[in-house]
């Protein structure tokens, strides 16, 4: 190949990532519930959808749902109770919260749209109900940040550049590109807004902040080789974690 030819080659790279980059500066919206700017490819409706399509698969790699009926119930009121006593309440997503039969990971997720989840193996750790509360307002504040929904738009960006091609969300398909890795996985910022917001949530709802506190405790001390916590994979320094949710407490308490 001539030099001509790779300088074209180039060139055409350098425009599809202007382009990828121009579409996916025209996506960006400000969230209204936590007034930061995002690029979004996906609408409330399909956060939603995606949400519920796959729920069932994922609850079903941690042993579908906790045979304990009462212990279900109890999670679901605790979620409940942070949903109707803070914005959440306000917000378009259904939430719904889901303890599943896990005995093995320490986990806790959140799918888009309001799907929530928490393993039995961290459940049956928790000391009291604000650790419960405290898991459960972290979970619903990746929902309404729309972390994942952020997500699916940045790997949407990266797809368009390497294929060099437009590839939009194609309503029908949606669940089918999108790994679980990119539903699952948040980031760094991800997790200390999630914090913040889990704070508000918390205290909202009359519950003890603090507490959450409680819950990085316990999920450092059973951090190990086999169980990486959704709450700490990303989070090479959980003791600022526990610094940013005290200066939060802080800060809400004298708004
Ligand atoms: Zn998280």
């Amino acid at each position: 190949m001539n030099l001509k030819s790779w300088k074209t080659r180039i060139l055409l790279g350098l425009l599809i990532v202007a382009f990828a980059y121009f579409q996916k500066c025209s996506k960006t919206e400000v969230n209204p519930y936590t007034g930061k700017k995002q690029a979004i490819a996906l609408s409330v409706d399909e956060e939603i959808a995606i949400g519920l399509q796959s729920a069932p698969e994922i609850a079903q790699q941690h042993g579908g749902v906790h045979y304990d009926q009462a212990a279900r119930n109890y999670v679901m009121q605790v979620g409940n109770k942070l949903v109707q006593s803070s914005m959440a309440k306000d917000t378009p997503y259904q939430y719904e919260f889901h303890l599943l039969a896990d005995t093995e990971t320490i986990n806790a997720f959140a799918l888009p749209g309001g799907q929530i989840f928490i393993t039995y193996a961290l459940f049956s750790q928790l000391e009291n109900e604000d650790q419960l509360a405290g898991v459960l307002g972290h979970e619903i504040g990746h929902v309404l940040g729309r972390h994942a929904a952020e997500r699916i738009a940045e790997s949407e960006f990266w797809q368009t550049v390497a294929t060099g091609a437009s590839v939009g969300a194609d309503a029908g398909n949606l669940v089918a590109g999108i790994g679980q890795n990119t539903l699952l996985r948040n980031g760094r910022g991800d997790e200390l807004e999630s914090d913040e917001l889990g704070v508000r949530f918390m205290m909202d709802a009359g519950y003890d902040p603090y507490e959450l506190i409680g819950v990085m405790e316990i999920l450092k001390a059973a951090a190990g080789p086999h169980r990486i916590p959704e709450f700490q994979s990303t989070h090479p320094d959980p003791d600022n974690r526990i610094e940013r949710i005290q200066e939060a407490i802080e800060n809400y308490r004298n708004q």
